[in-house]
């Protein structure tokens, strides 16, 4: 968890979706460590969202949890209300709610499919929609940040490197790309930033398979030319700068932080 206590968000209030466990959670305490109050939402797991909110709190920062489906439209509506109810507004959101559902292409059901692309895609378009709405409605806030707002998605590495067994996931982080860029080109003459951070592996619950055994992680090291597994950490720093001033002019673009994993490790003898 991160010990900085600059100001770099001083002053800014942020939403941050399944931020009850995983990368959710450590940007939400990352953005809070750097000096934003932080709405820390989550789907079914309140303990963790709450336990998002105390390391937020006990660090001195400023934090509340916020219950919602991202894949309905009322509750995400309903969150929005809550957030800027309770903070006063919002200048930062960061859509990272995802899942996976993982099946053979020829076994895969339609609510398997579904399922991810409701949350995963369809989630993101709900968020990506209502911050902007948030944000234009409130105006320009010049003493609080050069942008009028700053939305952050939770892409993949995914969303380049086609994933077998994975069609579901890997189309929503896809799709994420589109939504992204797409958004980004019509929000920027509102001085709305649109970006996506696209992670490669890191240790969280979603992946825990990949990593938790020697043997595991063995094998997942070998398409991570930096040859070390990434922490939910070092997304939450890299969000908590992109949605500060300091970025003010990087906007429709996947930073993909990876270790060097969409380097195409496999190439690196010579192919
Ligand atoms: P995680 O399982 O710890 O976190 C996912 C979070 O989303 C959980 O808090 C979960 O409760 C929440 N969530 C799921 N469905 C929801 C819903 N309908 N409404 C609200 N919240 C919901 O896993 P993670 O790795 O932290 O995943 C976070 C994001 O990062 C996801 O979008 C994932 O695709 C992406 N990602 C993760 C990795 C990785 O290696 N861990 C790599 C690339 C991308």
């Amino acid at each position: 968890m991160p010990t900085s206590t600059s100001a770099r968000l001083a002053g800014q209030f942020a939403l941050v979706t399944g931020a009850s466990s995983g990368i959710g959670a450590a940007v939400a305490v990352a953005l809070g460590a750097h000096g934003a109050a932080v709405a820390v939402n989550y789907g079914h797991d309140a303990d963790g969202a709450n336990a998002t909110v105390k390391t937020i709190t006990d660090a001195g920062g400023t934090a509340f949890a916020v219950q919602a489906d991202v894949s309905k439209e009322d509750q995400v509506q309903a969150m929005f209300q809550q957030a800027i109810e309770r903070l006063g507004g919002l200048h930062i959101v960061v859509s990272n709610a995802g899942i996976q559902v993982d099946a053979a292409l020829v076994d895969m059901t339609l609510e398997q499919w579904q399922k991810v692309i409701d949350v995963n895609l369809t989630g993101q378009f709900l968020c990506v929609r209502e911050a902007a709405r948030t944000f234009i409605k409130r105006g320009m806030q010049p003493d609080v940040s050069k942008a009028l707002g700053k939305i952050i998605c939770m892409s993949s590495v995914h969303e380049v490197i086609p994933w077998a067994g994975h069609v579901n996931y890997a189309t929503s982080k896809g799709g994420i790309m589109q939504l992204m860029k797409s958004s980004a080109q019509e929000l920027a003459p509102h001085k709305i930033r649109v970006n996506s951070i696209g992670p490669g592996a890191i240790k969280t619950h979603i992946n825990t398979a990949a990593w938790d055994t020697p043997e595991a992680e063995a094998s997942l090291l070998k398409l991570i030319p930096y040859a070390r597994v990434g922490e939910p950490d070092d997304i939450g720093q890299l969000a908590a700068w992109l949605a500060s001033d300091e970025a003010d002019y990087i906007t429709g673009q996947t930073i993909f932080m990876d270790g060097g994993m969409t380097l195409y490790p496999g190439f690196a003898a010579g192919g």
